[in-house]
């Protein structure tokens, strides 16, 4: 399978340089885009609408001669910029970026921003999105094509932000020497791409979520359809074939599509979908160009739970499509165990486990966790409402969750919507909420934090919240002790 790569065609690096670009939003990506430009020698100023004093420490990574307006970003910026980067965190959906268009001037996001600068070297991109499971294939590809000898910089909104792996492999010189760059993607930072044309793009699942930033579902569904939308003939889209928004957008695709689906195949029909990833008679098959491999069989795959063998599908056929080896993909699949934060196992106290899914951030990925459990789960859930309809989750808590505690400022929410289901308790913070599940738990019992909500109510992001729960935990264990002790 060969994988074409594109010559520069637009602005890169040399028309940077010197233009004056607006960075919008000092997160982590507006920072690392900052510094990029900066050390292109672009004439760069930043705002955020966050007071001077809450980004003193933010401001503290920036060079001394960029230019910073805080606590607000007034239209007087625009008079002399010629491009805006905006962060994934701000929407676009504001009166300034209105005036910005207005005015002629590109608005584009930190994504677009790496894609652009990098353009000359020629390198292919693989880019990743889906409402849940991002960051798991996102490591996995990264792992498998690293293993297979291939030079690789991974980021988005995983672990560093692009822009920063880009700075750093421009500033060793090392650009040149890169053979894949490997990007999860969000929607929001989908809605911000204007060019970027990944090589192969991969589209995991589309469940509801962040339904207070868009108008309504299709609304999410169109951002992340984005990702294909630049794509040729010549680049690959991988589709989940089980889920049925995903499927669909197979149709509109440029690209040539290949699907994955962890449905087994039955009655012998060779292979069960045209050209992708699937499983058959316990085992992870590929057929990406007319011959079935074998990969690995379900039972060896390290990392658990169905929605992580659709995750070792989609990495898979991605590092095929890039011309990884199928032992090297295997070494992958039986070794890696997944990441922090994500169905995390963390104590046993007293025949009670403690499992971590602090980025089980809406209703769909605390689906999926569920179902890795039969029985006996007490779930803590809540924190920042997205607009998310908790009732979903009613049919899967039946019979699987003992016991409900919720916390945060949707706790109303969620206790309205799930009103009757079980036993339900409220937690005033991480601490009350782990001594509360624990109470309510028996041995053989888990203790289940998939929040389905975002942190920022309560915690700096959602791997603050993780940690949290794993200090409240280790501190819970200890005060069982001394009771068992004295
Ligand atoms: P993302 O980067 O998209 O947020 P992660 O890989 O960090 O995804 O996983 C976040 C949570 O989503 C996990 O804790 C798990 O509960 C759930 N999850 C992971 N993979 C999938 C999948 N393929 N389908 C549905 N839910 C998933």
């Amino acid at each position: 399978m060969s994988i074409v790569n594109r010559q520069s065609s637009i602005k890169s690096q040399s028309s940077i340089k010197s233009s004056r670009v607006l960075v919008v939003g000092l997160g982590r990506s507006g920072l690392a885009a900052a510094r990029l430009l900066h050390f292109l020698k672009a004439e760069v100023t930043v705002t955020d609408t966050r007071d001077k004093n809450v980004l003193s420490q933010a401001l503290k990574n920036l060079p001394g001669d960029i230019r910073v307006e805080a606590g607000v970003h007034s239209p007087a910026l625009l008079e002399d910029t010629d491009m805006v980067v905006v962060s994934p965190g701000v929407s676009l959906n504001q009166p300034f970026f209105d005036l910005a268009g207005e005015r002629g001037i590109e608005v584009v996001g930190e994504m677009e921003l790496a894609f652009r600068v990098l353009r000359p070297y020629g390198i292919p991109w693989v880019a990743i999105t889906g409402t849940n499971g991002k960051s798991t294939t996102t490591t996995m590809i990264d792992l498998m094509l690293t293993r297979g000898g291939f030079r690789v910089i991974t980021g988005g909104n995983l672990g560093s932000a692009i822009t920063e792996e880009v700075l750093s492999c421009l500033k060793d010189d090392t650009a040149g020497d890169v053979e894949y760059v490997v990007v999860e993607v969000s929607s929001f930072q989908l809605e911000s791409i204007r060019e970027f044309a990944p090589s192969v793009a991969s589209i995991l699942n589309i469940t509801p979520d962040h339904l207070d930033r868009y108008r309504d579902m299709d609304g999410y569904i169109e951002a992340k359809a984005g990702i294909f939308r630049n794509q040729t003939r010549d680049d690959c889209l991988i589709l989940n074939l089980d889920d049925p928004l995903v499927r669909e957008l197979g149709s509109h695709a440029p690209s040539e599509v290949f699907y994955f689906s962890t449905q087994e195949s039955r009655g012998g029909v060779t292979p069960p979908i045209p050209r992708g990833a699937y499983l058959r008679e316990g085992w992870l098959c590929i057929n990406a160009d007319r011959k079935e491999d074998r990969i690995i069989r379900v039972q060896d795959v390290r990392i658990k739970g169905v929605h992580n063998i659709e995750n070792a599908l989609a990495a898979s056929l991605n590092a095929v499509l890039c011309g990884v080896d199928m032992a090297a993909i295997r070494d992958v699949l039986s070794e890696f165990s997944g990441l922090e934060h994500r169905m995390e196992f963390v104590e046993e106290i007293e025949g009670v486990g403690f499992y971590n899914d602090s980025k089980g951030t809406n209703t769909g990925s605390v689906i999926k966790s569920l179902e890795g459990f039969q029985d006996g789960v007490i779930l803590i859930l809540g924190g920042r409402d997205k607009g998310n309809d908790f009732t979903p989750l009613r049919e899967y808590m039946r019979g699987r969750v003992k016991g409900l505690v919720v916390i945060g400022e949707a706790r109303e929410k969620i206790l309205g919507q799930l009103d009757g289901v079980t036993a339900a308790l409220e937690a005033e913070d991480m601490a009350d909420a782990v001594t509360k599940a624990y109470s309510m738990a028996g041995a053989g019992d888990v203790v289940l934090l998939s929040p389905g909500c975002a942190s920022f109510d309560m915690f700096e992001d959602f791997e603050h919240r993780g940690k949290v729960f794993k200090e409240s935990v280790r501190s819970l264990m200890k005060r069982v002790l001394v009771v068992q002790n004295s």
